[in-house]
């Protein structure tokens, strides 16, 4: 089995919506099998989203992502990565598949509500960055 690494977003924990968005993980049949609320500085943020340093988004990515408490967690289940991006649903919730977390519950293309890992290198960088071998079992 496969995990990846998922952030349930500050928008949605503003509004409440990890509960509904862990059910549209177990529905699809990936397992949660870590899982806790941080609040991540700036600072925190920008090292996570490192990759994305040169875009213009970046300083208000990082700014939102540290505006509130966040959900860090990890899923595991079969091909985890890809059946996980496909559950979230197209980055803009405007391009997002119908019955998408996206679609159901992002506010914009940069408040979308969830984060999942692309590919099993940053999946396991991810990982690494929020949990430590203790909470992995
Ligand atoms: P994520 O990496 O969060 O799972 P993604 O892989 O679909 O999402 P990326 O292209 O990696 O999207 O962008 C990372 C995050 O940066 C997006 O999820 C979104 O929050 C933000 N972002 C991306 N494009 C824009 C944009 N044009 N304007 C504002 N924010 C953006
Ligand atoms: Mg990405």
């Amino acid at each position: 089995l496969e995990r990846t690494f998922s952030i349930i977003k500050p928008d949605a924990t503003r509004r409440n919506l990890t509960g509904a968005i862990n059910a549209k993980f177990e529905e699809a049949g990936l397992r949660i099998v870590a899982q806790k609320r941080i609040q991540m500085t700036k600072e925190q943020a920008g090292v996570f989203y490192g990759v994305h340093k040169s875009r213009p988004f970046y300083d208000e990515l990082c700014e939102f992502m540290s505006s509130a408490p966040v959900v860090v967690q990890v899923l595991e289940g079969e091909n985890a990565i890809s059946k996980n991006r496909e559950i979230m649903g197209a980055t803009n919730p405007a391009d997002a598949a119908p019955g998408t977390i996206r679609a159901e519950f992002a506010e914009s293309v940069g408040e979308n509500s969830v984060h999942g890992s692309d590919a099993p290198e940053t999946a396991a960088v991810e990982i690494a960055y929020f949990f430590s071998g203790l909470e992995l079992v």
